[in-house]
């Protein structure tokens, strides 16, 4: 790297760290769990094209590309500490660093963790974060915890990132508010790291929603089947009319709302299992750390994902991807 650019990580990532002993700059950074502590550690990878759009404010692009990160931390329960990050930049733009730079920091001074290394080059732009936290060992929420009978929870309001992806790529149209509202749930997340803390000890699995509900209900129900000695995933049923649904999918063609909700993706929500004595339990672990959480459903034995209407009648349809969603309406008896 030129001399110019070592400035620039100096000017936008070098922050003192102040609850870790050694942050950017060195050759290592140095990490201080609290002492008996797990370490947990998370990578993510955004790829301009691929994971967002060239036409995303670089703010929004620094929060969500910690975000996501942070989500999956959330998702095991874990606190987290502290953070690298890893950037391809295909040419040096000190505005547009800025801006990134103020997205990130602002997610992670929310979360209280630090910036303590990372690596910068030339290329395509690609956005590389690794969360590291911490979790007391046997406490970690897990995707193989789920057993059939628990209940199957889901926090906040999944449904609008893909409402908002399908009005940009022309396919319906949202009116103002809920174009507003679906732009801030995709270019904002809010990573549920309170809810993932306050679980611990209440859930029996979760995950966080990236790929869509019924994609990422799939990795549960799968790895909570094998941790069972099943040969096949366990099963779910999903009530549909219990799905939270936000004013911004109000209005429109029920199947759309639908297949924004089972298979929307970009959500960072928490999709999450506990048996049903703990019901008391979730609710104050929601209430704890401010987030709305809704019982949708329940874990079967192993016999795949069926979603019901309010008069639990099964609605047939593909529900694992958006873009695959086949049912036209029709109901199975
Ligand atoms: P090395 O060649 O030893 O890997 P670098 O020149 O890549 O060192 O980086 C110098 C210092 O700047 C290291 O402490 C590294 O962690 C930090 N750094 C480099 N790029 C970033 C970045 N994008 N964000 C944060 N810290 C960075
Ligand atoms: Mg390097």
């Amino acid at each position: 790297m030129s001399l110019g650019e070592f400035d620039l990580i100096r000017r936008h990532f070098d922050r003192p760290v102040q609850r870790q002993p050694l942050g950017v700059g060195d050759d290592c950074a140095l990490l201080a769990p609290a002492p008996g502590q797990q370490l947990a550690v998370s990578t993510d990878l955004l790829v301009e094209g691929r994971h967002f759009l060239s036409t995303v404010a670089p703010q929004a692009l620094g929060h969500k590309a910690l975000a996501v990160n942070l989500s999956d931390l959330a998702a095991c329960g874990a606190e987290p500490m502290a953070y690298t990050l890893s950037l391809a930049l295909p040419r040096v733009d000190d505005a547009w660093l800025a801006a990134f730079a103020s997205g990130l920091h602002a997610l992670a001074d929310a979360h209280a963790i630090e910036l303590v290394g990372g690596d910068t080059t030339a290329g395509p732009l690609t956005v590389g974060i690794t969360v590291m936290g911490q979790v007391p060992p046997g406490q970690a929420l897990l995707r193989s915890g789920a057993r059939p009978g628990d209940a199957l929870w889901v926090s906040g309001w999944p449904g609008r990132a893909r409402l908002w992806l399908e009005a940009v790529r022309g396919t319906l149209r949202l009116e103002g508010a809920s174009f507003e509202a679906g732009r801030l749930a995709m270019e904002y997340p809010q990573p549920r790291v309170s809810l993932g803390l306050a679980l611990r000890g209440v859930a029996s699995s979760a995950i966080d929603l990236s790929d869509g509900l019924i994609g990422d209900l799939g990795h549960v129900l799968e790895r909570s089947g094998a941790a069972r000695g099943f040969d096949r995933p366990l099963g779910a049923e999903i009530d549909a009319q219990r799905l939270p649904r936000h004013p911004a999918l109000s209005g429109l063609p029920a199947r759309t709302v639908l297949r924004c909700l089972l298979a929307g993706g970009d959500d960072y929500e928490l999709l999450f299992t506990a048996p049903p004595s703990r019901e008391a339990a979730v609710h104050e672990a929601a209430r704890q750390a401010g987030v709305a959480v809704h019982a949708i459903g329940r874990i079967t034995e192993p016999s795949g994902v069926v979603v019901r209407d309010g008069d639990g009648v099964r609605l047939s349809g593909h529900w694992s991807s958006y873009d695959h969603f086949r049912s036209e309406g029709g109901a199975q008896p």
